[in-house]
């Protein structure tokens, strides 16, 4: 036996001569529950008790053997308890069988131990298949979990090889919203509705669908012709209902399987389509095809060559000068540090491209680490050649925040190249606090109380509250390019980019204005009471020498 709970017989014969006399063989290894007829039977059976076992006479008043047999069996509940007949004709044993019966003990019981020998191995064998039952298919929704589907996606595959078919990937937007705003148990029949149309959608185009994990399915199909029209209906009346028109749907579609690759590549696949959609409120579909292929293919090249680059030399640090414009004439007072990938095969490479996929990869510290290492060892040769620091700030990348390592090895590029620890400003982006503010507070923080100055990059493009702004440990407020763009010509953005300055002055930080391309915009900044400039109106970013002559023609 599976544990050792002690198990209840149920046994169900009209003569208490019989009930008797089995209740004793069996008493020795389970309880015992009695009943007189099928239909008495049936009551304990939805009652609740929990019934490891039925030992049924055919032959009863009210309702007989086969016609609980029969209920028993049509009920997906009930069906899991086995029931052994118990007979005196041999006849009657394979009607039995063929009605469901695990099992049959012929009258009279005058063998005890066979008795109680095949009780013990029909319970046993109905355990077994129960548990195998429950990791076939999800609990909550009566799909495949995920094992199973891929197991049958395969004999899908084998038995229908010449098939063409689809994989589909469907993910419920802001689900955990979902499940607080309305409740852990609607969550659940939002998850049991979906599952019962995507039954039925893989019931009429022949596939099989599984819940993966929590709020999302697959679903593996013979390839329709318009295969969203055949989602659209169902999603319709989804949204039709009261409690579906609460969810909205991202749906990612592999078209036409490649069957050369395995079928976790093929769901990777309808997962990356999936991926290109951002949460709307409305259902929305992707679909797999070459261009995102070659951008997977692309983006995993680049991922696979990182430690050749860094060995290489591939990535170049660029310098960006940033100009003090409190005085009648701008001057250069720092730089921010931007790196670029200057690779063999696909020429220069922008970090838009390149540092977001090793963010989401977890490498962006080894390409951060690198570019801090070169900007020390760049101040210090500054000091040396023209006896003046050049501060400059570097990018601290949100991922680079959570590691529990960034404040030592920050002090020890410092240390180790004897720069000023105030000479090497870090910008954070503004987004990274809206993450996990306590904790990202707490990095700052320490930061600041090393000497460390720390600059809000992107301002204006997260959410920060006024309040959450007057506890952050600042230096600088750096406003979102976004803003620059169009304050000369759009009203709103003019007064964006002023009310902005106003935060900062409340907070007595400096601000600095990015991405200044034109004289007006930088003749309205200053007006409005900026202090730093960066931006094309001055210079681009340019590689190290360059920015050399910057430095040497400012300091003549
Ligand atoms: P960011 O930190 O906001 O950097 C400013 C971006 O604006 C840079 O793009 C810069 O070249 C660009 N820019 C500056 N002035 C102007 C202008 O007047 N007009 C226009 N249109 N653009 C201007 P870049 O170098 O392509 O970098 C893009 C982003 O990549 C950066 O945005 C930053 O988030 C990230 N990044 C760059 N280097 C690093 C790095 O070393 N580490 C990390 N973690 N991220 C980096
Ligand atoms: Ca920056
Ligand atoms: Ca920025």
């Amino acid at each position: 036996m599976q544990n050792d709970i002690r198990r209840t017989v149920l046994i169900v014969d009209d003569e208490l001569i019989n009930r008797e006399m089995l209740g004793y063989i069996v008493s020795e290894d389970y309880s015992v529950m009695y009943a007189e007829n099928g239909k008495q039977a049936l009551d304990i059976l939805k009652n609740g008790d929990k019934i490891s076992l039925v030992l049924l006479d055919l032959i009863m008043p009210e309702m007989d053997g086969f016609e609980l047999l029969d209920i028993i069996h049509n009920d997906d509940e009930l069906k899991r308890i086995p029931v052994i007949v118990l007979t005196s004709e041999k006849t009657a044993e394979v009607k039995s069988l063929q009605h469901g019966a695990a099992d049959f003990i012929p009258k009279p019981y005058d063998m005890p131990d066979v008795i109680r020998a095949r009780v013990m191995r029909s319970i046993e064998l109905a355990e077994d298949n129960n548990i195998i039952r429950a990791t076939e298919f999800d609990t909550l929704t009566g799909l495949y979990t995920r094992e199973f589907f891929l197991e049958y996606a395969r004999e899908f595959d084998e038995f229908n090889p010449d098939m063409s078919k689809d994989l589909f990937v469907i993910n419920i937007n802001r689900f955990h919203l979902v499940n607080e705003l309305y409740g852990r148990e609607f969550g659940n029949k939002i998850l049991a509705m979906i599952a019962e149309h995507l039954k039925a959608i893989t019931a009429e185009h022949r596939g099989i669908a599984c819940r993966y994990e929590a709020d999302i399915f697959y679903i593996y199909s013979k390839s329709q012709e318009k295969c969203e029209e055949l989602l659209n209906e169902h999603i319709k009346m989804l949204e039709n209902d009261k409690d579906g028109s609460k969810i909205s749907l991202r749906i990612g579609i592999y078209r036409n399987v490649d069957k050369n690759i395995d079928i976790e590549q093929r769901i990777d696949r309808a997962v990356s389509a999936e991926k290109t959609i951002h949460n709307n409120y409305k259902t929305a579909f992707a679909f797999y095809d070459t261009k995102l292929h070659e951008h997977e293919v692309y983006s995993e090249k680049l991922l696979l060559e990182l430690d050749r680059a860094i060995s290489e030399n591939q990535f170049k640090v660029y310098y960006q000068p940033k100009y003090d414009i409190t005085n009648n004439e701008p001057k250069l007072c720092s730089a921010e540090a931007l790196i670029r990938w200057q690779h063999p095969e696909y020429g220069m490479i922008s970090p838009g491209v390149f540092i977001p996929l090793f963010e989401e990869n977890g490498c962006i510290k080894r390409i951060d680490s690198f570019v801090w290492n070169k900007v020390a060892e760049q101040i210090k040769k500054w000091q040396g050649r023209y006896s003046r620091t050049i501060p400059v700030s570097v990018n601290v990348s949100r991922i680079d925040i959570c590691d529990p390592e960034l404040e030592s090895e920050l002090l020890s590029i410092v240390k180790n190249n004897e720069i000023d620890i105030s000479s090497m400003f870090l910008e954070i982006t503004e987004s990274a606090y809206s993450e996990d503010s306590d904790m990202i507070l707490e990095t700052v923080k320490r930061l600041r109380d090393d000497g460390f100055k720390v600059e809000m990059d992107d301002f204006g493009s997260g959410y920060s509250s006024l309040n959450m702004l007057t506890e952050m440990p600042i230096d600088v407020l750096k406003l979102d390019m976004k803003f620059i763009r169009n304050i000369c010509t759009n009203e709103k953005d003019r007064r964006m980019m002023e009310l902005m300055i106003d935060i900062a002055d409340f907070l007595n930080v400096p601000v600095v204005a990015e991405g200044v391309e034109h004289k007006e915009q930088y003749e309205l900044l200053k007006k409005s009471g900026c202090d730093i400039i960066q931006g094309y109106y001055f210079s681009k970013p340019v590689p190290l020498e360059e920015f050399d002559k910057i430095v040497e023609k400012e300091l003549m």
